[in-house]
């Protein structure tokens, strides 16, 4: 896949992966072999048709390979972005075994590409109503679905554009905020309605939509709730969660010259966590002129981010330290001027499998900073708790396996449910809750 020069990129917030031409998507999809037992679909979450559109796309029907994709993924131009095909679709393919696996999100994204949707706006469906909660991956996903069975569905959004994670988190230099303008204008014209600037459960709550007229309420409000480490220093003036850091930057712009919201100047940022937000986080900060590091306890092969941004922020410049774990936020006068650490190295394995980071005795030491992004997780968002469904130890909603929670008629999914997860879990889990939303209202 060609891409920006990283002497360039690290200059500006516009796409780094510059996507496929018709040529090479076609004699990439000409690699798959078609094997009998489909492996790769097995790996994907949602269970696109994998082989079928490939087949397509060899012969250049690239308008029915978007059909196949569509029938079980709303967002393809967004999964071919960001999906972590490694572990995944691209994991399970028989090409792998002995070599590179097809691309198939490399493919799936030339063909999201190439689509254009069809501008003609249909009228909102006349059956029941359904108020949709949040606009990110698995409220999009659920709309889509019900929409397409004629519902008449409300999406409401408490940020002033819809999207959710792919707009004010995911910078545009990996998903162009074209991209998912685009995914919603479709779901606008397939009937959909959307309402901005609407936090449910203060300017409305769950019984008042119920009292509105609506039958069902779905909530896909996601995780943005940001979690810090209880570390001496982090309150300081410098100190930023990588959700804060990341909204002022995407979804307010701060990175353009004369922005209402300028974010923090840094010489030296640090980032602390290994997943993709920390990744994007990095990536964002060296793009506003920064020095930066990134800090995780464990090693490189533990890392959870996407393979491929990881590559791209070692060609950028950023700098690794692996099996480190800060332990106070150094300041002066209030301001963050570096991080305290100590050496880990890994031990036994802890409940999620990997090994745990143990502290080696004696190996403090400090790094200069003038800016430290937190980038641990995050928990789903309390605001809603009082519409009184049953939440998990952490915050998370309980729901069966259909998305149903303890509150008739109210369902979930995305992070909201699973705690901070991936794109296409929430879409597999939105399109899950619609069908038994479909069922429970006949
Ligand atoms: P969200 O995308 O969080 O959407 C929830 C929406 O609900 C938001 O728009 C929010 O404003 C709205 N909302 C919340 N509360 C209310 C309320 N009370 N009223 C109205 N609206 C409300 N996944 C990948 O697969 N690949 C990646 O490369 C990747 N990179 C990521 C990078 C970053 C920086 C982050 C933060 C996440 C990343 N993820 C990635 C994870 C992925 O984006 C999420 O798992 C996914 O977006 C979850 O979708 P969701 O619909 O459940 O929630
Ligand atoms: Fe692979 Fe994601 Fe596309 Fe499924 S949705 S085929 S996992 S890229």
């Amino acid at each position: 896949m060609p891409v920006q020069d990283p002497s360039e990129r690290i200059r500006n917030f516009s796409e780094v992966a510059l996507g496929y031409d018709e040529e090479t998507a076609r004699e990439e999809a000409r690699r798959c072999i078609r094997c009998k037992a489909k492996p790769c679909v097995s790996g994907c979450p949602v269970g696109v048709d994998i082989p079928a559109f490939l087949a397509l796309v060899a012969e250049g029907k690239y308008e029915e390979a978007y059909a196949v994709i569509r029938r079980a993924n709303a967002l393809p131009a967004a999964t071919g972005r960001v999906c972590p095909q490694e572990t995944q679709c691209e994991a399970k393919c028989t090409r792998g075994i002995r070599g590179e696996p097809v691309a198939i999100g490399r493919i799936e994204r030339f063909v999201a590409d190439r689509h254009r949707h069809n501008a003609e706006k249909k009228e909102p469906p006349a059956g029941k109503r359904v108020a949709v909660i949040g606009s990110g991956p698995a409220g999009l996903a659920c709309a889509g679905e019900l929409a397409a069975r004629g519902f008449r569905v409300t999406v409401f959004e408490a940020l002033h554009l819809f999207g959710g994670v792919l707009v004010y988190g995911i910078p545009a230099f990996r998903l162009p905020k074209e991209v998912v303008r685009r995914e919603v204008e479709a779901l606008r014209e397939a009937g959909v309605e959307f309402v901005c600037d609407a936090v449910i459960g203060r300017s409305l709550s769950v019984e008042e939509l119920f009292g509105e007229g609506y039958e069902a309420v779905f909530l896909g409000t996601g995780a943005g709730l940001p979690r810090f480490m209880g570390i001496r220093g982090e309150n300081a003036v410098g100190v930023f969660s990588a959700n804060e850091f990341l909204t002022r930057i995407n979804l307010m712009k701060a990175y353009e010259e004369g922005s209402a919201t300028p974010v923090y100047p840094a010489r030296e940022t640090i980032v602390v966590g290994g997943g993709n937000v920390a990744m994007d986080a990095a990536r964002c900060a060296r793009r506003l002129g920064a020095r930066v590091t990134v800090v995780y306890r464990r090693s490189e092969e533990e890392l959870p981010a996407r393979r491929e941004e990881y590559l791209h922020a070692r060609e950028e410049g950023i700098a690794f330290r692996f099996l480190t774990n800060p332990v106070e936020v150094l300041t002066e006068e209030g301001k963050v001027c570096g991080l305290r650490c100590t050496e880990t190295e890994l031990g036994e394995p802890d409940a999620s499998g990997r090994r745990r980071p143990v502290e080696k005795a004696g190996s403090a030491f400090t790094l200069a900073a003038d800016c430290v992004i937190m980038a641990l997780g995050t928990s789903p968002n309390p605001l809603l708790k009082e519409a009184g469904f049953q939440t998990g130890k952490h915050g998370e909603i309980l729901t069966d396996e259909e998305g149903r929670t303890s509150l008739r008629g109210v369902y979930a999914g995305g992070d909201a449910v699973t705690g901070s997860a991936t794109v296409i879990l929430a879409m597999g889990a939105g399109r899950r809750a619609a069908m038994a939303i479909a069922e429970d209202l006949g």
